[in-house]
C-alpha cells in the first residue's frame, strides 16, 4: 500500500538517541518501504532545507522553531517559507523546554493563523508535552489546525489523553509513530474521525517496518488504512 509518512527527521540526533538517517538514506528506506513523500524537519532547519533541495518530490519540510527566541523564530519562519519552500510549523515542547500551552507559543501560533500553516506538535512527556497543554492551545487558537504527534507516545494515560483531547477539539488531529498500542490506532479512527489519523514514522528513531506492522496490524480495513497511510495526511496537507 502506498504511503505518506507525516513525521520523520533527516540528520543525526546526539547525545542518548544517537541515531541518523542523511536525505539520501532516508529516500533510499521510503523507495523499500512504497512511501511515496515525507514530512520532515530537523532542530537545525538548514539540514532540513539541504535534503529538500536534494529531494524535492520526496520531502516536505516543517520549519522547527523554538518560541523562546522570541522575534528571531519568527524572523527565522518568515525566511524559511518565503525562500526555502518550507510549508509548516514543528514545535518540540520537550526538546526546546517550554509547556505546550505557554503563551511564549503564542506569536507563533498568531503566525500560524495568518498564513494558515499546520502545526506539528510533539506529544507525551511531562512537564511539557502532554496532551491536556495541546488541548488548551487547540482550545485558544481554534483555527489552527494542529498534529499531536505521537498521539500520545508511550504512556497510555496520555494515549487516551490524546483520543479524548482529539475529540474535544476538532482542530487536533492525530499522528501514530512510536505508540505502541495497536488498539489505539483503530480506537482514534472510529472515535476522533476517519481523517483525523496520520500514519508516521518517526525515523530515523523507529524502524519503518515495525511503524508500519502495527497499523497494518489495527484491525482497521484495506480502505480504512488507505486513509490513515495516505488520503488524510495528503487532503490535510492540500496535495489534492
Ligand atoms: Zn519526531
Amino acid at each position: 500500500m502506498k504511503k505518506i509518512d507525516a513525521h520523520a527527521h533527516v540528520g543525526y540526533f546526539g547525545s542518548w538517541c544517537d541515531v541518523g538517517l542523511t536525505a539520501r538514506e532516508m529516500a533510499e528506506a521510503m523507495e523499500r518501504y512504497a512511501i511515496e513523500k515525507a514530512v520532515i524537519s530537523y532542530p537545525d532547519n538548514a539540514v532540513t532545507a539541504a535534503a529538500l533541495r536534494e529531494f524535492p518530490d520526496r520531502f516536505a519540510a516543517l520549519a522547527w522553531l523554538d518560541p523562546n527566541r522570541g522575534p528571531q523564530a519568527l524572523e527565522e519562519l518568515d525566511a524559511l517559507l518565503n525562500g526555502q519552500g518550507f510549508c509548516g510549523i514543528k514545535l518540540h515542547p520537550l526538546f526546546n523546554a517550554y509547556t505546550a500551552n505557554d503563551s511564549v507559543v503564542f506569536p507563533l501560533m498568531e503566525e500560524a493563523r495568518r498564513r494558515n500553516l499546520p502545526v506539528f506538535i510533539h506529544s507525551g512527556h511531562p512537564p511539557f508535552s502532554l496532551p491536556w497543554s495541546i488541548g488548551q492551545l487547540a482550545e485558544a487558537f481554534p483555527e489552527v489546525r494542529i498534529v499531536m504527534v505521537h498521539m500520545g507516545h508511550g504512556h497510555g494515560v496520555y494515549i487516551q489523553a490524546a483520543i479524548d483531547t482529539a475529540r474535544k477539539y476538532d482542530n487536533i488531529f492525530l499522528e501514530n509513530s512510536g505508540m505502541p498500542m495497536h488498539t489505539k490506532i483503530k480506537e482514534a479512527y472510529c472515535r476522533v474521525g476517519a481523517e483525523r489519523l496520520f500514519w508516521g514514522s518517526d525515523a530515523p528513531f523507529h524502524h519503518y517496518a515495525v511503524e508500519i506492522l502495527r497499523t497494518e496490524v489495527s484491525g482497521l480495513n484495506e480502505r480504512q488504512l488507505e486513509d490513515v497511510f495516505y488520503t488524510n495526511i495528503q487532503r490535510f496537507m492540500g496535495w489534492r
